[in-house]
């Protein structure tokens, strides 16, 4: 058993990616290629954004959006503590300060009120993290962005797919709300390709170009550099295989609701867990299945489970704060409480776009039987 089944994915659509690969080695284009925007407007009018940008990976995503807002050394930039660590180190790489903020117990995520105390008059921007696939009530976090002229970055790394319904009613694609919003093509991620990759969106047109400009090495045309830029592209052959992958990205997304839904029923009358909740103002894309374990129990399930053969994940295990390369950013003392609940609560099950009910009754019996 696995957490991510890559291969009986692939298998499926192998005609397809071999074809679209090996019509890319054919061409001997591989870097730079009309694939490219081709796959960055395909992206572009699934998410309903004005903009796709291309890039290396998610977090140069990251980095390159915060280095097209022009901040200052020292400048301060609001981060969720519960998320992957690239979302800092961008912020710190930069010379700016990464300000940690608390999370949801509910939904894992960064709200406008859990931010609004740490806003100071160094903060410029902040990026919220649509965590394990679904997004950040962006109403208000738009809200008091706007009322406070911050920028917001959007990590949609999680979350492609995801669906925001504003209280108006009006829906727009996570990633596509803020300023700017990233994603990464990682393999495992949701729209993974096969090897890094990742995306840059807006709508801003003056940030599309000074982005385009940025990742390639800041060049208005070829050996005229206006800023400093990085070299961070997406290759034709990711590019061919997301062109594939992108088709399907619905239908992943049904199978990895299904299998939610069928953990959380089949889980129900454990009362030692909470499984995922679903916020009404956005859709689950569920790149990953978390629950939270009570009282202490998580890492005596975890020892229960691998010694069944079954995979888990601890997402994430350690608070930013507490990491040696961030301790610098925080007072001694300093802590979060859901943060170090979460730490010590979370678990996330295999998901994937392969999950059978055969596989996923042996994942939920395991886990019953640990309870009993
Ligand atoms: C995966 C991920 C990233 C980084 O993406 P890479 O492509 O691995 O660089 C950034 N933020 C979040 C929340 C992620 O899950």
């Amino acid at each position: 058993m696995q957490m991510v089944d890559l291969k009986g994915q692939y298998l499926k659509i192998k005609d397809e990616i071999d074809a679209a690969m090996a019509e890319v080695v054919d061409s001997c284009y591989f870097v730079g290629a009309p694939i490219i925007r081709e796959f960055e407007k395909n992206l572009a009018e699934y998410l309903g954004v004005k903009h796709v940008i291309a890039c290396a990976n998610g977090t140069d995503a990251l980095q390159v959006a915060l280095m097209a807002l022009n901040l200052q050394p020292g400048d301060e930039v609001i981060v969720p503590s519960f998320t992957y660590v690239a979302t800092a180190e961008v912020i710190g790489l930069m010379g700016l300060k990464p300000v940690m903020v608390d999370s949801n117990l509910d939904d894992f995520n960064v709200t406008a009120d859990l931010i609004r105390p740490y806003l100071t008059e160094k903060t410029k921007a902040m990026v919220p993290v649509h965590l394990f696939g679904q997004c950040c009530d962006m109403d208000g976090i738009m809200k008091l962005a706007r009322e406070h002229n911050i920028y917001v970055i959007e990590d949609n790394a999680q979350a492609i797919g995801s669906a925001y319904t504003f209280p108006n009613g009006d829906i727009q694609s996570g990633g596509t709300i803020g300023h700017i919003g990233t994603t990464s093509f990682f393999p495992s991620k949701n729209l993974g390709c096969y090897g890094d990759g990742g995306a840059i969106f807006t709508n801003d047109d003056a940030l599309n170009e000074k982005i385009r400009m940025i990742a390639n090495h800041g060049q208005s045309k070829k050996y005229y550099h206006e800023v400093i830029g990085c070299n961070s592209r997406l290759d034709s052959l990711q590019a061919a295989v997301l062109n594939v992958k992108l088709n399907y990205l619905d239908q992943y997304a049904e199978s990895r609701a299904a299998a939610a839904n069928y953990y959380s029923v089949q889980l129900a009358d454990v009362k030692e867990l909470i499984t995922p909740s679903i916020n009404a103002f956005s859709t689950h894309v569920f790149h990953q299945y978390t629950l939270r374990i009570l009282d202490g129990r998580r890492d005596a399930l975890q020892q229960h489970l691998r010694k069944r053969e079954i995979p888990t994940g601890i997402y994430y295990p350690v608070p930013l704060y507490k990491q040696n390369a961030y301790k610098e950013y925080v007072e001694d003392g300093f802590t979060l409480p859901v943060v170090e609940q979460l730490s010590q609560e979370v678990i996330s099950l295999p998901m994937h776009t392969e999950l059978t009910e055969e596989i996923q009754d042996t994942i939920i019996a395991a886990i019953k039987e640990f309870f009993q």
